[in-house]
């Protein structure tokens, strides 16, 4: 829960008094530099690229733009016929909503005109007939009007097939269109041309009616959204370069063997602004014309992932509960404890010291489960313990994953909390960005195996970083222990990783472990630890310390041990604060210090001093004479 000074400097009594601003592109929070950006492309018409995590805001972005845009320019587009040649339409624009006006009077004659021909035929018909009766031939008389009535369904000209197709329409539309073209393909994209089981014979669908418009159209002169555009086909990709550098595209069948294939329309109109997004992998993959089509006319942008913890971006967030609440439409209002316990949640999810979080879909899926609760419980107001239950309710896949890992752990004793142990650390390690776990080291020194020289040998599926930060390591262990280890062999083993180990977060546990075996001294089996261990002994900061203690702690730690640099972005739940004890440490000479137990301990605490302090002399030169 919030404390006193954290919390909301302005006070209200629900989220209902917060005025939610109308146009979306004010609604957007934590991203100025962003919203600036689309302002200026909007007006200017320029390509947008957007870098950043899911759910920083990069689609409320691009529909944001699509409002600033101006609708007085809006088209419709119609297909037309083309009487000299069926397999290539004819393409026409006019101002929107008239395109609706257009089909509908060319339906009106058209239904007028076959009302006037059935009649003629009718009383034709009817006229032979009654000659073919007067004249005592009534049979021939009957067959020749079923072959007239043949004759004229199959072969005389249909008016509803001149009738135009309306491709694109912004009839009444408020805003310029915004389509979001993410993972579509070709046909989608670019249009197609559907294929005609009944190619002729009188009952052929004429092509033009056969146009199907695609995203880049109904774009047109509004915004097109392609999220993770690195996946979209490198065919598509090229395609979508010209579509951009023509600003018309004409429309053909995607599928070559279908009859859609022999149709290609005239050019249509796809002036469209593209609104690009993806992580920074997807700038690498995206077909290289296609970027420098971007940066050369159009904006980059990257979204920011936190924000800083101040009063006006704790404002922010507040209207964003208002804001969620109000899209929503069936939550409940959020009350101020309830949206203390949001913002407070923002900080823990920043992960980084005086930050709020802006990953703000999924602190939006927070409020959406909190409002439901309290909804469920037919309460008026949203309040914070509905957040608190929220909380419980909406965990990650990884926070479930690493639940079940945990009670697996404990069941199978795979790390013990008890005792103390040789060789043995628990160390901490995150997953899936917003999940702790407890992750048990062991190690072991044995004769080597070969008879030049000793290794090191890790295993339980390290990763380059993991690997690099073993060798790290054992240039502490060499130094300080001024063991021979070279003809040793140590073994490092992670237990039950398996989906393996990335960073170098491990460091610091990794040296206790092999110090721990190496002098036979054991390790306080109640403690765990986590930190990034420099080549001179420093403990460096890691991600993700607020996770991990509370896997600790839900594990059924007593201590954590964490680096220095770390203890400001320690934002753990209340409940978990009086079951652990947090102790942060700048040297490993420190981590030794907490965590080994016995008499040999001391010697070891102090050669590994001496290791750190030999460093400060070297650090600080104006104190040599
Ligand atoms: P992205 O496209 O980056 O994955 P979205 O734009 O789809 O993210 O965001 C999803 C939802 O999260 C939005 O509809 C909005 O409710 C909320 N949201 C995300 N970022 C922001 C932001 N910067 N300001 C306000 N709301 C946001």
């Amino acid at each position: 829960m919030a404390s006193k000074d954290e919390e909301l400097e302005e006070s209200f009594d629900t989220t209902s008094s917060i005025e939610v601003p109308k146009l979306l592109i004010d609604q957007i929070i934590g991203q100025e530099h962003a919203v600036e950006v689309v302002k200026k492309a909007a007006s200017q018409r320029r390509h947008v690229m957007m870098i950043g995590t899911p759910g920083t805001g990069k689609s409320m972005l691009a529909k944001a733009m699509a409002e600033l845009l101006p609708k007085e320019e809006l088209q419709d587009i119609l297909a037309y016929p083309n009487v000299e040649d069926n397999n290539n339409p004819r393409i026409r624009t006019v101002p929107a909503g008239k395109g609706r006006e257009i089909v509908m009077a060319h339906k009106m004659e058209a239904r007028k005109k076959s009302q006037s021909r059935n009649m003629l035929m009718m009383f034709l018909i009817f006229g032979i007939v009654m000659y073919s009766f007067y004249v005592g031939q009534l049979l021939w008389g009957i067959i020749a009007a079923i072959m007239m009535l043949i004759l004229a369904k199959n072969f005389m000209p249909k008016e509803e097939m001149m009738v135009p197709k309306l491709l694109v329409s912004n009839y009444e539309q408020d805003n310029a269109p915004y389509i979001d073209a993410t993972g579509t393909h070709a046909g989608a994209l670019l249009g197609d041309v559907r294929h005609d089981p009944f190619q002729s014979g009188g009952l052929e669908t004429p092509s033009h009616d056969r146009v199907e418009s695609g995203d880049i159209h109904k774009s047109h002169k509004g915004v097109l959204f392609i999220d993770e555009i690195n996946t979209l086909r490198i065919e598509s990709q090229q395609s979508l370069l010209t579509a951009i550098q023509e600003k018309e595209y004409p429309i053909t069948g995607q599928s070559e063997r279908s009859s859609g294939a022999l149709v290609k329309t005239e050019p249509v109109p796809c002036d469209f602004i593209m609104v690009s997004a993806g992580n920074l992998d997807a700038v690498e993959k995206m077909h290289p014309a296609l970027r420098s089509r971007i940066k050369g006319y159009g904006y980059e942008l990257y979204m920011r992932e936190s924000m800083e913890d101040t009063a006006d971006n704790r404002k922010y967030l507040v209207r964003f509960v208002a804001q969620e609440v109000k899209r929503d439409g069936h939550i409940p209002d959020f009350d101020q404890s309830a949206v203390d316990e949001i913002v407070q949640e923002a900080r823990r999810r920043a992960g980084r010291k005086g930050h709020l979080t802006l990953k703000l879909r999924d602190l939006g899926g927070l409020v959406r489960v909190a409002g439901d609760i309290a909804h469920a419980e037919s309460a008026k107001i949203t309040s914070a313990k509905h957040v608190l239950a929220a909380k419980n309710m909406a965990r990650s896949i990884e926070q479930q994953l690493a639940d079940s890992y945990l009670e697996r752990r404990k069941d199978y004793q795979l790390f013990s909390r008890k005792g103390a142990a040789v060789g043995k650390v628990n160390g901490l390690a995150v997953m899936g960005g917003d999940s702790g776990i407890v992750l048990p080291i062991m190690a072991e020194v044995t004769p080597p195996q070969s008879h030049a020289e000793g290794k090191v040998i890790a295993t339980g599926m390290l990763k380059d970083i993991a690997k690099e930060a073993v060798l790290n390591v054992s240039a502490v262990i060499k130094k300080v222990t001024g063991e021979n280890i070279m003809n040793r062999d140590i073994h490092i083993q992670f237990v039950g990783t398996y989906e393996g180990v990335e960073g170098d977060s491990a460091s610091v546990s990794i040296a206790t472990a092999v110090i721990s075996a190496l002098e036979g001294i054991p390790v306080d089996q109640s403690v765990a630890m986590t930190g990034s261990l420099s080549v001179r002994g420093d403990v460096l900061p890691v991600g993700g310390v607020t996770y991990k203690i509370e896997a600790a702690a839900q594990g059924g730690i007593k201590k954590v041990i964490i680096p220095w640099t770390n203890k400001d972005d320690v934002l753990i739940e209340e409940a978990y604060k009086d079951q652990v004890e947090i102790i942060p440490v700048k040297t490993i000479s420190e981590v030794i210090e907490h965590s080994l137990v016995g008499s040999k301990k001391e010697g070891m605490r102090e050669k590994l001093k001496e290791l750190t302090d030999m460093k400060v002399d070297l650090e600080l030169p104006d104190s040599v004479p």
